[in-house]
């Protein structure tokens, strides 16, 4: 039987209840076996992040530790190199050929996804899945003809496909953005609504996001 597993990659600088609350609904909305958050070791569209990769995956494993369907994707934490969706997501299809993947990302992500390297490779090993997030339009930048060429509106359509498909999903909205979340913790102003209590607490006591 095919595996379908969802994967939300990220920086995840701090991983936040934005990340959550988008991977536990595509999770139950899609109905996927699985999803699994993956963190990057370097990101390839931004400076490297003041906390290091493996405190970032920590993070990610605390925050998902009461969803048993979310899961923490190791792949791209040894890489000595940027990582590149492309090339995680044809190792996973080489180690996983009986599975299915499809790759969530946040509508401010489709946007500049014609940007990211090798992207029509990335809609030949997997589908799209896309989540709504406050600010961002199906209107703007690479989304409309990206749309026009794969979009989808029907899961079942989708399911029956191996790739190559992009689904605009209708998630509750939330504003949260780990950009904001430094910005007030450096300022040493509360995140506490918009992080995993044991998140908060390992970032308090790593003292990680100061000034
Ligand atoms: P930053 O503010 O530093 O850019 P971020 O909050 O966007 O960070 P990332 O780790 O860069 O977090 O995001 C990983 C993925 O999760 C991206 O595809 C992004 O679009 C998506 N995402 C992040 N926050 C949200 C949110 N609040 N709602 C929906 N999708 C989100």
């Amino acid at each position: 039987m095919i595996k379908h597993i969802g994967i939300l990659g990220g920086t995840f600088d701090p991983v936040h209840n934005g990340h959550i609350r988008c991977a536990h609904y595509v999770q139950q909305h899609c109905a996927l076996d699985e999803v699994r958050l993956m963190p990057c070791h370097l990101p390839a569209h931004r400076a490297t992040p003041g906390v290091s990769s493996e405190q970032r995956a920590a993070m990610v494993q605390l925050a998902i530790s009461q969803y048993p369907q979310l899961k923490l994707e190791r792949l791209e934490l040894n890489k000595p190199s940027a990582s590149y969706t492309a090339d995680s997501l044809q190792l996973l299809s080489t180690q996983e050929p009986g599975s299915r993947f499809y790759f969530i990302i946040g509508m401010d992500s489709l946007c500049y996804f014609r940007s990211w390297k090798n992207w029509p490779d990335i809609l030949k090993l997997a589908h799209l899945l896309v989540c709504q997030r406050p600010g961002y339009s199906q209107q703007d930048g690479d989304a409309p003809a990206l749309l026009q060429q794969f979009g989808v509106t029907d899961l079942a359509t989708m399911r029956q496909r191996p790739s190559g498909c992009i689904m605009l999903l209708a998630n509750p909205l939330a504003d949260i953005s780990a950009s904001e979340i430094r910005r007030q913790l450096q300022q040493q102003q509360s995140a506490a609504k918009t992080l995993d209590p044991a998140v908060l607490n390992y970032i308090q006591t790593q003292q990680l996001y100061q000034a």
